[in-house]
C-alpha cells in the first residue's frame, strides 16, 4: 500500500513590504512558519506579486539567518481584487505570469488565469456575512479559502 504524502504550505500571506494591511515582515513569516513545521509558504500581496529575484533574496537572507532549512519552500502568488456581482471580491492566484488588472470581473479573471493553466482560489468568500461573495460556488474557481 502506498503511503500518502502531504506538504503543509501556508498559501495566503501578506507582508509589510507590499500590503498595507500587514504588520509582519516576510522574514518573520518564514521564521514562524518554519518553526510551526510547515513545509513552505506562498506570499500573496494585494494586486502585486513578488518577483523571482525578491523571492531568491528572501530565501538567501532566511538561510543566512538560519531561520528555516534549505528545503523550506517559498513561492509568490497574489491576491487579486476583482468584482463579483458589483462588489469587490478577493481571489488568490497561483502560477500566473503577467499583469492582472484590478477590478476585473471575477468570472473573466477565472478564465484568464485558466488560460495559463494557473490556479484561482476564492479568498474568504464567506467573510463578514453579506460582504462575502454571493453564490461563490457558481464561479469557475479551483477552490475556496475556508478559513482565514
Ligand atoms: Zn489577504
Ligand atoms: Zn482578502
Amino acid at each position: 500500500m502506498s503511503k500518502e504524502y502531504y506538504l503543509k504550505i501556508s498559501p495566503h500571506n501578506h507582508t509589510t513590504r507590499y500590503s498595507e494591511c500587514s504588520s509582519i515582515s516576510a522574514l518573520d513569516i518564514v521564521r514562524y512558519s518554519a518553526r510551526a513545521n510547515l513545509d513552505g509558504i506562498i506570499i500573496t500581496e494585494h494586486d502585486c506579486q513578488w518577483s523571482d529575484e525578491d523571492i531568491a533574496q528572501l530565501r538567501k537572507e532566511a538561510l543566512k539567518m538560519q531561520i528555516c532549512s534549505p528545503d523550506f519552500m517559498i513561492f509568490a502568488g497574489r491576491e487579486v481584487t476583482a468584482v463579483a456581482n458589483g462588489k469587490h471580491a478577493h481571489a488568490l492566484v497561483f502560477g500566473y505570469r503577467g499583469d492582472i488588472p484590478v477590478d476585473m470581473d471575477l468570472r473573466e479573471l477565472c478564465r484568464q488565469v485558466h488560460r495559463q493553466n494557473a490556479v484561482v482560489i476564492l479568498a474568504h468568500p464567506g467573510r463578514n456575512g453579506k460582504k462575502g461573495i454571493e453564490d461563490f460556488w457558481e464561479y469557475p474557481a479551483d477552490g475556496i479559502e475556508y478559513y482565514s
